[in-house]
């Protein structure tokens, strides 16, 4: 490593959040933290390409945010609580004001929600961000995709379809509302990880995850290990009013059920836990819609207003 990178990491990235438990953070090897006795550590790793997931010339503050909350949306639908971070970077250069905008923005994210970057590594080269997040949760009480019976309700926080509606932002030939393109740009850089959500259902939810791929093939997945199927209303899909004026039916249907990036939790609530979920949604602790039931049957079935199966035609975002 040149002085060049050192003092890179020691200005840009060694004070970034703060969080109980780094014994040694930054400088160090390695990071050694310290996780309470009857905690599980929950951890995981997304990959952000310049280029693949945001565009070239996408803001670095806006990236930072992208980045951290993406990763902490999975800590969200296990359950867990965020503690630390890594950041492995590689940047085509060692530009100050991109780094200064973007440690920033990292550094606001972290303190929002509660965790520290604690190592890392940078080198040159296409831009391109990994975050590994590390949370902790009491052991046994996380969040899987595995636990859905048949019979438990199907659920889904907040709206769809807004994050695969947020690519529209990079088509040149569509033209959008001042207004919607700000609401849009915010969902797709700044979605909201769903922290205490994902705690509240702790003991609650039989199985959940969060939605970036497409609520159909995320919703395959819990069903999958499940080893289940799901039967899901079309007609009790969350989707903002406003984002139904963007586009004709059939493409808004699209991007609430194949679309990526809506990072909201689905989850599964068994029949005898219904009555807690409608408790927190009255008390306004918690925004969710039950979009159907799981089934012995496998696979996922959609069913229109009518009662009657009809196929979808894409199930999710797939990179390879
Ligand atoms: P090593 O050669 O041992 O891998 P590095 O030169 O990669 O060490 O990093 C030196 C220290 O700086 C380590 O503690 C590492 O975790 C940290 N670090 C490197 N890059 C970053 C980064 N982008 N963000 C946070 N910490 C970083
Ligand atoms: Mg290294």
């Amino acid at each position: 490593m040149s002085l060049n990178e050192f003092s890179l990491i020691e200005h840009y990235f060694s004070a970034i959040g703060q969080a109980g438990g780094v014994v040694s953070g930054v400088g160090d090897d390695a990071a050694l933290l310290d996780v309470p006795a009857g905690q599980h550590l929950v951890v995981s790793v997304d990959t952000l390409v310049a280029g693949v997931h945001f565009p070239h010339d996408a803001a670095p503050d806006d990236i930072a945010r992208r980045a951290l909350r993406v990763n902490l949306s999975d800590l969200a639908a296990m359950g867990a609580t965020p503690r630390w971070f890594t950041l492995a970077l590689t940047l085509p250069g060692a530009d100050t004001d991109w780094l200064e905008a973007f440690s920033r923005a990292l550094a606001m994210d972290a303190d929002q929600f509660g965790c520290a970057l604690v190592g890392g590594d940078t080198t040159a080269g296409p831009l391109t961000l990994s975050i590994q997040v590390m949370g902790l949760v009491p052991a046994g009480r996380a969040l899987t995709r595995g636990g859905a019976r048949a019979g438990d309700h199907v659920f889904v926080t907040g709206t769809l379809g807004e994050g695969a509606a947020a690519l529209q932002l990079f088509e040149p030939s569509v033209e959008l509302a001042a207004v919607v393109s700000e609401r849009l740009r915010e969902r797709f850089y700044q979605p909201v990880p769903r922290l205490q959500e994902g705690l509240n259902l702790r003991g609650i939810a039989s199985a959940a995850l969060d939605v970036s791929d497409g609520l159909l093939a995320d919703l395959g997945h819990i069903a999958e290990q499940s080893a289940l199927g799901a039967e899901v209303q079309l007609s009790a899909m969350p989707v903002a009013p406003w984002l139904k004026k963007l586009a004709d039916a059939g493409t808004v249907q699209d991007w609430v059920l194949c679309g990526g990036d809506d990072y909201e939790l689905c989850f599964t609530v068994p029949p005898e836990n219904l009555a807690a979920i409608d408790n927190m949604i009255v008390r306004g602790e918690l925004i969710a819609t039950c979009i159907g039931r799981m089934t012995t049957t496998t696979g996922i079935r959609c069913i229109d207003g009518n009662g009657m199966s009809v196929q979808v035609g894409q199930t999710g975002y797939r990179h390879f």
